[in-house]
């Protein structure tokens, strides 16, 4: 069970994208817990503005400390982690832990499918969408504690990054696939891509099914289906298969 805590100007875009289908159904059922906060409600002014212009000048507006901070020490204390009087920075009760706080960012590190499965292992999970043109570089010091993008390219917000990391963390909780073991032999589950796949009828548009996936000897099917996933892994994503030989020769 893991709890996403996500501090967002836009809650009802991250409801709304998170509530259908498996992950819907993973939230009904207890096995994900996912509260979208909004930062706005922690806007220190009567107009509820949470954003100023950019000091030393330049286009755009960011979104100001303070009310992120507010919405952090919110759940912060709420979750039990409280501040370090020497370092600042916020740790549970016997000071061992630190509350895990992911910014979505474009600066951040590469988001895969190793990170989603280190991010599975936590019990509470925080995620900060930035807008605009970001954040206050000072809030960011004290309480983001990865930054993570989901590609090399500028979105408007972090909304959308952060959706990506619930279901990429959320399919491999037990329980939420249905299936504790259909996550187990996708792409980068071991370094490959998956094997292409068929369903009935076994003729569509004048291609056959491969015969081999008929023949119900399973020891041939698995041969198959690895050869299949080097051969494309080799052909879509060179990068990957240099790692993955690299890791062989490793062992
Ligand atoms: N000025 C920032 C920069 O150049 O790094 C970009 C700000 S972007 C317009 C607004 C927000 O969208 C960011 O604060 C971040 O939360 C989110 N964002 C944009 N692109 C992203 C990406 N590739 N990965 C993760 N988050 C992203």
């Amino acid at each position: 069970m893991i709890n996403f805590y996500i501090m967002t100007l836009f809650p009802e875009m991250i409801l709304s994208g998170l509530n259908s289908s498996i992950i819907g159904r993973a939230r009904e059922k207890g096995l994900i817990g996912i509260d979208a906060i909004n930062i706005r409600d922690y806007a220190c002014n009567k107009h509820n503005k949470v954003d100023d212009y950019t000091y030393g000048g330049g286009a755009g507006m960011l979104m100001q400390a303070e009310p992120v901070y507010k919405t952090y020490e919110s759940i912060a204390s709420k979750l039990g982690f409280k501040v370090d009087k020497e370092s600042g920075l916020h740790y549970n009760k016997g000071n061992s832990k630190r509350l895990r706080c992911i910014y979505l960012t474009p600066q951040g590190e590469l988001f895969d499918q190793k990170k989603a499965e280190e991010f599975s292992k936590e019990e509470d999970l925080l995620l900060l969408c930035g807008h605009y043109e970001g954040i206050d570089e000072r809030v960011l010091e004290e309480i983001v504690t990865d930054n993570i993008s989901v590609g090399d390219y500028v979105l408007t917000g972090g909304e959308l990054p952060a959706m990506i990391l619930v279901d990429a963390i959320a399919r491999l909780l037990p329980g939420v696939l249905g299936n504790d073991t259909s996550s187990e032999y996708e792409s980068f589950y071991d370094g490959l891509l998956e094997y292409p796949q068929y369903s009935r009828p076994e003729v569509w548009h004048d291609k056959a099914v491969p015969p081999i996936l008929l023949s119900g000897h399973h020891e041939n099917v698995d041969k198959w289906r690895k050869e299949k996933s080097i051969e494309r892994t080799k052909e879509r994503r060179p990068d990957l298969w240099e790692r993955y030989v690299r890791r062989l020769n490793e062992r």
